[in-house]
């Protein structure tokens, strides 16, 4: 067997650990005989499993308990459309804010429902730094305001919760999801998918305040109906069992590594050495202004950009892959989630240091 270091921004990279405990318990899981994607989810074996996923991650997050934790399916693109029709049957209209290419798409999908005001945008900066919260145009009478506390293309990344008063805040936290200690008591609602940092593809976690939730649109389709998913335990239909499952063992490795500060650590660690030598070289660049950098997805790219395909051949060949760049952004991009280990951001740059001495 072997294991290549995997940049992909998502699905992506997945704990070894993890991945082993899988394959172990793929054709008996715990005596039961079956594997879990082979179980009824009313059965108490899934039900066990499903339970011990949630209260590990209430207890990595720390989730108040007048907080619902649901496991849904549709993606966090499903979200875009699931947030308007939850929180908006009193107030059709939110706000906002856009710094990358999946607040634009957030912003767009919510406008098939509600009026969606752009709070702020960095567009016109080409989504290289974020926009300063006091001068967000903030509607008091918004039911919510979005925002992406790290938007996976682009590479920019809020440090800080915004504080935006009393407006519901809503966290598309996809792509830094569990990277480090979030006070879930300052947002309304978070979602994330899992495919970025915490399992397979298929599973969205939704943690939203109960008090915001319970007066949906009309015509909010059942399965996006975040109160009747918290009263059936994500379960009003059928839940993606398997992704859950894996998401479970993630969490129960987060714990092993420290928890969320612990991951914290490593994240900052790994992240500060890639930018401090993308930094100091002359043949790499990060367009990034260095206060609004992702810890988690690092765009670099070339002085020469003839030398990209090059760039990727050679560290494909090297055990490095997945670093091309966002068509929409070019060059490169590493994704270092949670489940890169530090021995492949330290192989990464080692490999960029011999491409330079051989190109630059
Ligand atoms: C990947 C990503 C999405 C889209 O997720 P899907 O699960 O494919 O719908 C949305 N927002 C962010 C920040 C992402 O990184």
């Amino acid at each position: 067997m072997s294991r290549v270091y995997n940049f992909s921004a998502g699905p992506a990279t997945l704990p070894e650990e993890v991945l082993a405990q899988v394959r172990d318990e793929m054709m008996d899981w715990q005596g039961s005989g079956m594997s879990v994607m082979e179980m009824s989810h009313r059965g108490d074996a899934f039900v066990s499993i499903a339970d011990a996923a949630t209260r590990d991650l209430r207890e990595l997050l720390n989730v108040p308990d007048d907080y619902a934790v649901l496991f849904l399916q549709g993606g966090a693109t499903g979200q875009f459309a699931g947030i308007p029709l939850n929180l908006c049957a009193d107030k059709a209209q939110a706000d906002y804010v856009i710094t990358g290419s999946w607040g634009k798409k957030a912003h767009k999908e919510a406008a098939k429902y509600i009026k969606s005001s752009v709070a702020a945008s960095t567009a016109e900066q080409g989504f290289q730094t974020l926009p300063a919260v006091a001068d967000w145009q903030l509607d008091g009478d918004a039911a919510y305001l979005h925002y992406t506390p790290n938007e996976t293309i682009e590479g920019v990344e809020f440090s800080d919760i915004p504080d935006v008063g009393d407006v519901p805040l809503v966290a598309d936290m996809s792509s830094n999801f569990l990277s480090r200690p979030v006070d879930v008591s300052r947002y309304g609602l978070i979602y994330a998918g899992a495919q970025k940092n915490v399992g397979p593809a298929g599973v969205t976690i939704v943690i939203v305040r109960k008090d915001l939730i319970g007066n949906p649109r009309a015509d909010t389709p059942m399965f996006l109906d975040y109160q009747q998913q918290a009263e059936a335990d994500s379960m009003l239909n059928t839940p993606p069992c398997f992704a859950w499952y894996v998401a479970g063992l993630t969490f129960q490795w987060l714990k092993r590594q420290g928890g969320l500060e612990g991951m914290a650590e490593i994240n900052a660690r790994k992240a500060g050495k890639l930018y401090d030598f993308i930094d100091a070289s002359g043949f790499y660049s990060n367009p990034v202004e260095p206060g609004c950098r992702s810890r988690m997805n690092v765009p670099f790219l070339l002085a020469d950009d003839e030398a990209n395909k090059a760039f990727l051949t050679e560290a494909e060949a090297a055990g490095l892959t997945t670093l091309k760049g966002h068509r929409s952004v070019g060059g490169m991009r590493a994704s270092i989630y949670n489940a890169m280990p530090e021995a492949g951001v330290d192989k990464l740059i080692d490999f960029m240091k011999d491409f330079e001495q051989r190109k630059g």
